[in-house]
């Protein structure tokens, strides 16, 4: 939480101290590193490379206005986030392939390379699905990756490094109001009586289908007197109460079904209530 929170200092600093942290534009697992300003053959790099699988969603860092761009050579299918806070985001090598191979048969379209029913010009909501990650322009035959360029108040490109560094990661993505359940794999941080504080490793999103695995995201849920909580060891599974987790304890959680908003979809302490806790003996 401390890095957190001075990373998210050092962006709103960047920013001119008004900056709250942005969603992180792609859903599910993804690298990169502070790559802004090396050598490039064009200048000096405008944005961070942030390396995910093809087709991943990018989200909108904020709430905004998009604008497609599809005719440049270098860019592909890109895609500019005019933010209500004032600053502009590139999205740049969104994906132009209609299979699983590299094969560059997809037009910078929605449903291609912008999300699916995505019109040009549309209003969008912080962490709403924009596009699919891809390696379209001069990223072609390279790892798919999302230039994601930061343009504070809408003038030249910043450092994004920082505003990813302190930006909030989706459990999943839906459209706001959307009924959803999570499937939640981890291990027990803190129980309570009627908290449950754990690390998420996998997140399984559902009607969504939506999987995100390897993460090591702490998470607080509501556990409401309803819920059930039972013990397993694989053979047999009993009533328990949380106050017999213990920490470290491998646990899978069902979520109560909601209906999706920033808050739920961000995970935020206590936006999430569990109908099912399965702990497990070792
Ligand atoms: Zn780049």
């Amino acid at each position: 939480m401390l890095v957190a929170g001075l990373l998210a200092g050092t962006a709103a600093a960047r920013s001119g101290g008004t900056a709250k942290p942005i969603i992180f534009p792609i859903l599910g697992a993804a690298h990169y590193t502070d790559d802004f300003g090396a050598p490039r053959p064009g200048g000096p790099h405008q944005g961070i490379d942030i390396v995910a699988a093809k087709k991943s969603f990018a989200l909108a860092a904020e709430a905004g206005k998009v604008e497609f761009w599809t005719t440049s050579a270098s860019a592909g299918c890109m895609l500019y986030l005019y933010g209500a806070s004032g600053t502009t985001y590139y999205y740049i090598h969104l994906n132009n392939d209609l299979t699983r191979g590299n094969d560059n048969r997809g037009k910078c379209v929605a449903g291609t390379a912008y999300a699916p029913g995505l019109k040009d010009g549309a209003k969008v909501a912080a962490g709403q699905p924009v596009g699919f990650v891809g390696d379209s322009g001069d990223a072609d035959g390279v790892h798919a990756h999302l230039h994601f360029e930061v343009h504070p108040g809408g003038g030249k490109a910043a450092d994004g490094y920082p505003y990813l560094q302190a930006a909030q990661h989706l459990l999943f993505a839906a459209p706001k109001g959307k009924p959803f359940t999570l499937e939640l794999d981890g291990t027990v941080m803190k129980p309570a009586a009627l908290t449950l504080q754990l690390k998420v490793s996998t997140v399984h999103a559902w009607p969504m289908g939506q999987r995100q695995t390897r993460l090591r995201r702490p998470l607080l849920l509501n556990v409401p007197n309803t819920a059930i909580v039972q013990s397993t060891n694989g053979s047999s599974t009993r009533k328990t109460t949380l106050l017999s987790a213990r920490q470290g304890q491998t646990v899978k959680v069902w979520t109560m079904p909601a209906t999706a908003s920033l808050k739920t979809e961000r995970g935020d302490d206590l936006a999430l209530a569990a109908a099912l806790v399965l702990l497990k003996q070792p």
